[in-house]
């Protein structure tokens, strides 16, 4: 197995039913098959394919907070569903992490979003952490209109759909992975795959242009 990193893909170049290989600034990389699996760029790489797929970016922010000397952060993970905030502990630190700006594919951070998470984990645990050395983050979940993912096939024999799975990737990582590696080989999943291809849409995988 050889990974290839920092080799953006520029594009998808097809053959028939099939993806010939991919394009990349390190010249053609040419696979058997290929999984779709770019986060909210995933749309911009299926589109000149005739591809169409309904994901958006929805920003998050989180906060981390290490945890010092301070006695009252949770050992647990904790959901404040009142506030959708979350609350993990990683050793020292406590991440609070939550909110979903829709702010198109621009992860900057704003202030005053990451402000708000740190109020919230400040009042949920005020004792939680040395909260003037938080380190604020945000990032861009790819979510899809029923926040379930693409996990499956498309109108190309060799090209597989991993992605769109907004708040939940990590959760769903290695059960997604699992899918796509039976799918890929030829296996039945374990688990129904009804309701998870990107057909379930209205306009679904459009049939390929010419
Ligand atoms: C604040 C926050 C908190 C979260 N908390 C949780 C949580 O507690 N639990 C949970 O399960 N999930 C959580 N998530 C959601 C989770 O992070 C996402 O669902 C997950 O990262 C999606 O994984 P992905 O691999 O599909 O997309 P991404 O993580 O976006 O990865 C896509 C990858 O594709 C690469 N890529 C894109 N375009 C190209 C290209 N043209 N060429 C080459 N590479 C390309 C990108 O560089 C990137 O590495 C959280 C998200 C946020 C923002």
């Amino acid at each position: 197995m050889e990974f290839r990193w920092n080799v953006p893909v520029l594009g998808l170049t097809r053959l028939g039913d099939r993806v010939e290989g991919l394009a990349t600034a390190d010249g053609m990389i040419i696979g058997d098959s290929y999984v779709l699996a770019a986060g909210c760029d995933s749309p911009a790489l299926a589109r000149p394919l005739g591809l169409f797929l309904p994901i958006i970016p929805a920003k998050g922010y989180s906060m981390t907070i290490p945890v010092a000397n301070h006695a009252g952060a949770p050992f647990v993970s904790i959901t404040d569903d009142e506030h959708k905030m979350v609350y993990s502990r990683l050793g020292d630190r406590l991440r609070a992490a939550g909110t979903a700006e829709m702010a198109g594919h621009d992860a900057s951070l704003n202030p005053a979003r990451a402000k708000m998470i740190l109020d919230h984990a400040r009042t949920l645990f005020p004792d939680g952490g040395d909260f003037e050395r938080a380190e604020p983050w945000a990032g861009l979940r790819p979510v899809t209109p029923d926040s379930v993912p693409l996990l499956g096939g498309t109108p190309f024999a060799n090209l597989w759909l991993n992605t769109g799975h907004g708040t939940l990737g990590w959760t769903m990582a290695c059960g997604s992975g699992r899918v796509i590696a039976d799918l890929v080989s030829g296996r039945q999943p374990e688990i129904a795959m009804d309701g998870l291809g990107a057909s379930r849409f209205r306009h679904g995988l459009p049939t390929m242009t010419a």
